[in-house]
């Protein structure tokens, strides 16, 4: 019976271009939903991105463009991080969306008449400068603990108290610098505490294949709480001005971008449906139709930041307006890129769309990602030396290196014929082309359960049988032959059904490769998991199917990206050193306070700082360490550089450049403004 599914992967955040986090996600599911699809059954793969909240509604402020224009505009880039690496969604839309604020409001309506949701005032922060009420990471004060300065609503950097934002002394907006007034506002609450929504999650959590292990553990741990971890109802509304869906008969209230966020899965899929895509793909029921039936499946494939709102209120919304819940919830980890986690603020790691633009192939990352997933929450690395082994050594080496010593001979020899597959053989190729049809089930198992990588090593360990059965055989030495063509006949007709049969294990992850491969052998696209067993009779004229990578490129990939502006852009056409005003305001030169200074294991000379910057902290290696004690360092101003590309050292990564003084003789002097200056100030 074909299955219907449903998929999604998380929604972005709108407010940026995807990073590689994103690509990795997108990757694994798409990888999934080509092997459902290769297996005859129909899949709808719907993303969108998310596009409400108080942090784009700022960014678009700053940008100086209405938030409609600004995620516009990213919605606009997506296309070719998407397009570039073979990531086919059918659908992708936005939760600022008619079908968003229609399905969000229904749902809000429906939880209203199941006695779900009630009002309670609360006491908040209010900016007077710019009329808005603050989230905590708008307000910073003074520790009512240890007095240092500048901390966030939330917790001490210093002492790690962590308080809520009423309790800071001296409070002032991030936003406008203004002094903060304690204001009180109905808020509407999600009652997640009710029994009921409590019994329901219980034995949604217990569902066999729904959860991965280790999330349901997560979900219990929260679901159990006792005291200041017990299960918390939500504040789903947020004040005016706010860029989000209005509440219904409630003016001037919206909801929390939270409750709006995964109802975008359900506007995508309904955009996918009234726009009439969804018959292009065979289905013919309408959107709620197809929603309610209960043979859909509804998938999601998230990270694991965010089990808690996917594990907790997702269900319970949905179950208590009525909806389809979700039958199951696939959650990885991080990629982290030489073991350094991923984040997007700094922006280090890889750029997906510098990877394309330096015209890396996209099914080389695609690889690569499949190689290192399984199907746990678990963390992976990409490392660049690993990255090049498995590349080179594994998918050319092993796997292309098959086809190119085969086919040839045919092409050459055998006018491109090929002799049926036969068990009988005596040649050492025969042995092997059984086994890997012995591998079909394993391997399609590993893929239903996202093993990812054991369909990878489990591919190339049957390439390297395959790759030594040609080594015995040596057809080139067969070819010399004229009385053993037959058996170099026998040889590579077995060796190019071996690789047919890898290239339909591998189709999932190399998209584009295994339609070459079908060209090449004359199979019907799209490939289907069924074409395993048909027989092969022909192959035409061969021509190199993928690259290796350089090394170069992957210096390229890593190389900072205002090094790069400087290789490329020509230099400043004046000979006299001077230069222009434009120049020099390309440099951010900022005031940073030093909250941290250590000693570095291994260095002579660097000492590691953590600045704060007026808008977060972050870490620079100063090479300061024999002129200072890093203990009187702590707490003082100096100026650092805070657009300079972030450089990856042997300790870590430095995200700045502090600015010191120093002549001819010793002696190293950290530059300080007179008193007065506060971190973030520009210094110009
Ligand atoms: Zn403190």
């Amino acid at each position: 019976m074909p299955r219907r599914l449903f998929v999604t992967t998380a929604l972005p955040y709108a407010n940026g271009p995807f990073h590689i986090g994103h690509i990795m996600e997108y990757i694994q599911a798409d990888i999934w939903v080509r092997f459902q699809r290769m297996q005859g059954h129909e899949v709808h793969f719907i993303g969108a991105d998310d596009a409400h909240g108080a942090p784009i509604m700022l960014a678009a402020e700053k940008a100086g463009k209405p938030p409609e224009q600004f995620i516009a505009e990213i919605a606009a880039g997506r296309k070719q991080y998407l397009d570039g690496f073979h990531i086919e969604f059918d659908n992708w839309h936005s939760t600022h969306s008619k079908e968003n604020t229609e399905l969000s409001q229904d749902i809000y309506r429906k939880l209203d008449g199941a006695r779900l949701v009630y009002k309670k005032a609360v006491e908040q922060f209010f900016d007077p400068v710019k009329g808005m009420f603050l989230a905590d990471r708008y307000i910073k004060g003074e520790c009512p603990n240890c007095g240092t300065k500048d901390q966030y609503g939330d917790a001490c950097e210093n002492c790690g108290t962590v308080y809520s934002p009423t309790k800071l002394k001296n409070p002032y907006s991030t936003l406008s610098g203004a002094k903060p007034e304690l204001r009180s506002s109905d808020h509407l609450f999600f009652k997640l505490s009710d029994e009921k929504c409590v019994n329901f999650l219980r034995e949604w959590l217990e569902q066999p294949g729904r959860l991965q292990p280790q999330v349901v553990n997560k979900a219990w741990e929260w679901l159990d709480g006792e005291g200041d971890k017990a299960l918390a109802d939500w504040d789903i509304s947020r004040d005016a001005p706010y860029f989000g869906i209005p509440i219904p008969g409630l003016p001037g209230k919206y909801f929390y971008v939270w409750l709006d966020a995964p109802i975008g899965y359900l506007a995508s899929l309904k955009n996918y449906f009234d726009t009439g895509k969804a018959r292009k793909s065979g289905e013919t029921r309408g959107f709620a139709e197809f929603l309610a039936a209960r043979d859909t499946e509804m998938i999601h494939f998230i990270g694991k930041d965010i089990i808690y709102f996917h594990t907790l209120f997702w269900p319970a919304m949905l179950k208590f307006s009525g909806y389809k819940t979700p039958d199951q919830i696939n959650v990885h980890g991080f990629i982290t890129v030489s073991g350094d986690k991923m984040s997007k603020s700094r922006g280090t790691g890889i750029d997906p769309l510098r990877y394309l633009e330096l015209g890396m192939n996209p099914e080389w990352l695609r690889y690569y990602i499949a190689a290192k997933l399984n199907g746990n929450v678990e963390d992976i690395d990409f490392d660049p030396d690993d990255f090049l082994a498995r590349v080179n050594s594994d998918l050319v080496g092993k796997y292309v290196n098959i086809a190119s010593r085969a086919a040839g001979f045919l092409n050459k020899q055998f006018d491109g014929k090929l002799l049926p597959v036969d068990s009988d053989r005596v040649v050492a190729t025969a042995k092997w082309t059984m086994l890997a049809i012995d591998a079909e089930e394993r391997i399609a198992g590993h893929y239903e359960q996202r093993e990812f990588g054991k369909v990878v090593r489990e591919t190339m360990e049957l390439a390297d049988r395959i790759n030594e059965a040609i080594d015995r055989e040596k057809p080139w030495e067969l070819a010399k032959r004229p009385d053993q063509k037959q058996r170099l006949h026998e040889v590579c007709s077995d060796s190019i059904d071996a690789f047919r049969r890898l290239t339909l294990f591998l189709a999932p992850i190399l998209p584009k490769t295994s339609e070459r491969v079908a060209t090449l052998l004359g199979l019907k696209l799209p490939l289907k998991w069924n074409q395993l067993g048909e027989p092969l009779h022909s192959i035409r004229q061969y021509e190199h199917l993928i690259t290796r990578v350089e090394e170069k490129q992957l210096d390229a990939l890593f190389e900072p990206p205002s090094e790069k502006a400087a290789m490329t852009t020509p230099a400043s056409p004046s000979t006299d050193g001077t230069i222009s005003i434009e120049e020099f305001s390309k440099v951010d030169l900022r005031i940073a306070k030093i909250v941290k200074a250590e000693r570095v294991d291994g260095a002579d000379k660097l000492l590691k700082l953590t600045l704060d910057t007026g808008s977060g902290t972050r870490t620079v290696f100063a090479g300061i360490k024999s002129a200072y004690d890093p203990a009187k360092l702590e707490g003082r101003l100096t100026v650092m550089v805070a657009n300079l590309a972030p450089r990856k050292m042997k300790f870590g990564v430095s995200e700045g450049m502090v600015l010191a003084a120093s002549g001819d003789g010793p002696g190293l002097f950290l530059l300080s403004p007179d008193s007065g200056a506060q971190a973030g100030m520009k210094v110009k």
